[in-house]
């Protein structure tokens, strides 16, 4: 049975507080819309954005050259995104029509689809829509997270119990400065595949690793249940490191792409190692496999 362990948060957070984690303000100009466009343009974009942020790469790779650089995964997603915003993309009434035929320029790349591409056309369909029901994007809540949420879910796209997207939008809107959110205690850590690997390896979750490497698919209560135990821990963390969730997340994105990969981890570059479940027994499993979803 898994559990949180407790006194591992506890030194993971005495770590953290000596790596110096900082926020990020989602202002490089390739990925993100500049930041004296009208506000309904630039929720629009990261509301739509964050709609279709999950897995990219399932059978393959989802990664390309735009404009003369490499790009991979969600890089490559925020930088078509940020092509078709300039070409006015992310209007709440062209969402509410978008066709497939429009949607290659945003979720393909070298004449090849993103591997749910249909079903992120149908997200993004129900995001215009549903943004339109409420008189455009710039009515969504921006000064409670709790009232975020629950405006939010009515989106198709944000209906995760475990809030990865709408947390993940609260952490771009609250790094941009486009919302004021007063209820602080409302936030996490957006929960996906690499903050559960790295809560896993890390041990701040203590499971069964036989398990992460059976490479068996967990079903949606297993998978929600579990994200529900990393979100937890990740909290205590946060709680002993005092630091903001989205300062923490802003962190752990960077390492679990960098340092705690999903293969070959660079564990003799990694400021945890001395504290970490997984160096210290020498496995480094996966995350818990949950595909067939668009929730993170
Ligand atoms: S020591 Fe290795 S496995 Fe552990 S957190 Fe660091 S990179 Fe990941």
């Amino acid at each position: 049975m898994e559990v949180i362990d407790v006194d591992k948060a506890e030194a993971v957070a005495n770590v953290l507080k000596t790596v110096g984690v900082k926020r990020d303000n989602y202002l490089d100009p390739r990925l993100y819309p500049p930041p004296d466009d009208p506000l309904e343009d630039q929720i629009g974009y990261f509301v739509a954005m964050t709609a279709i942020d999950h897995r990219t790469s399932l059978w393959e790779p989802f990664e390309g050259v735009v404009e003369g650089e490499f790009f991979h995964g969600a890089d490559l997603l925020y930088r078509l995104g940020r092509l078709a915003y300039g070409r006015g993309f992310f209007k709440a009434d062209k969402l509410a029509q978008l066709r497939p035929d429009e949607a290659d320029v945003l979720l393909s790349i070298n004449g090849k689809r993103v591997w749910d591409f249909h079903t992120r056309v149908l997200l993004l369909r129900d995001v215009g829509k549903k943004a339109l029901r409420i008189g455009g994007f710039a009515n969504i809540p921006r000064d409670s997270l709790k009232k975020l949420k629950e405006t939010i879910k009515q989106m198709r796209a944000y209906e995760d119990p475990v809030e990865k997207k709408v947390l993940l939008l609260a952490k771009f809107l609250d790094g941009r400065r486009l919302a004021d959110f007063k209820d602080i205690e409302e936030a996490d850590v957006p929960v996906d595949n690499h903050v559960s690997r790295i809560a896993y390896r890390l041990g701040i979750v203590d499971l069964n690793y036989d398990f992460l490497e059976s490479g068996v698919e967990t079903t949606r209560e297993e998978d929600i249940r579990l994200r529900e135990l990393v979100k937890t821990a990740w909290r205590i963390v946060a709680k002993f490191a005092d630091l903001h969730p989205f300062a923490l997340d802003d962190y752990l994105w960077n390492f679990g792409r960098r340092i705690c990969t999903r293969e070959n981890p660079k564990c003799d570059a990694c400021p945890f190692k001395d504290v970490c479940k997984a160096h210290s027994l020498r496995r480094y499993p996966p995350e818990h496999l949950h595909l067939a979803t668009w929730y993170y």
